[in-house]
């Protein structure tokens, strides 16, 4: 029973996002209903993939079944207990979704529209591809046709412009191992090589930074900086950044103890 009205869902939330995204076209604000709809989509498609694992999974507190677990839990349980292979373009896509809907409910998300339609596409893509491999089920059958049509749309119109990418890339010499997951369209075609530090497709410029201990190369605005000397600041990766902090910790309640003891 849960079953189908876990999928059933799922494919109602999707028909709904196409249907906002082609309303979107002439009513902008739609875009946020559209996308947070596919969060939705992909928060019961993941459920129903714990279900099928254990039907206790879905819930939050398994000793008092009474609320499902949410898109965090989810993840961390298909990969933590059910030892799902996920992989990285797809663990992206649904932590995408999660920081998606913290954005729109807390009204920190902006409408532009390239940008909404690059997400979008990314979404449904992961979507399409999650049904299919764990359920059997290509979504263009369970939509509607209309709607359908809608979605090659915007899918047509991503892969053009990561096409025009890939191309300006072989133009410009810019080498693979220099190109991220852009936080901003999360295409991969964001470029730090020679400090262009900018996505080639949607735009954004962001300051990518060595992390002053582990030396590896982060965006700047994950860093966090820690002054090493007087007046002196660096910037240290979130890991590096916590662990320094900890060993100051520890080195500041060993010296006190010292002090105590005596
Ligand atoms: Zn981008
Ligand atoms: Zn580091």
């Amino acid at each position: 029973m849960m079953k189908i009205i876990l999928l059933r869902n799922a494919y109602d939330f999707i028909n709904e996002a196409l249907s906002n995204a082609l309303k979107a076209e002439t009513e902008n604000i739609r875009w946020k209903y559209a996308i947070l709809n596919l969060v939705q989509a992909i928060e019961l498609s993941l459920k129903e993939k714990l279900r099928r694992e254990h039907p206790i999974l879905i819930f939050q507190k398994i000793d008092n079944p009474k609320f499902t677990v949410n898109l965090d839990t989810a993840l961390n349980r298909l990969q933590n207990i059910c030892k799902l292979k996920l992989s990285k373009p797809d663990i992206a896509a649904i932590k995408k979704a999660i920081a998606l809907r913290n954005e729109i409910i807390h009204f920190e998300f902006s409408i532009d529209k390239k940008k909404c339609k690059l997400i979008f596409a990314k979404l449904l893509g992961f979507l399409s591809d999650f049904n299919l491999n764990h359920f059997g089920t290509p979504i263009d059958q369970v939509v509607d046709p209309v709607h359908w049509q809608e979605a090659v749309l915007i899918s047509d119109y991503a892969k053009e412009l990561f096409n025009r990418a890939l191309e300006l890339f072989k133009e410009q010499n810019i080498d693979d191992q220099f190109i991220w997951v852009c936080p901003n369209c999360e295409w991969e075609t964001f470029v730090f090589q020679d400090e262009i530090d900018k996505c080639y497709i949607c735009g954004l410029q962001e300051q990518v930074i060595e992390c002053y201990v582990c030396k590896d190369l982060f965006f700047k605005r994950e860093c966090h900086e820690l002054e090493i000397q007087n007046g002196s600041y660096e910037d240290f990766c979130l890991e590096c950044y916590e662990k320094t902090i900890q060993d100051d910790e520890i080195y500041y309640h060993e010296m006190m103890s010292h002090f105590w003891n005596k």
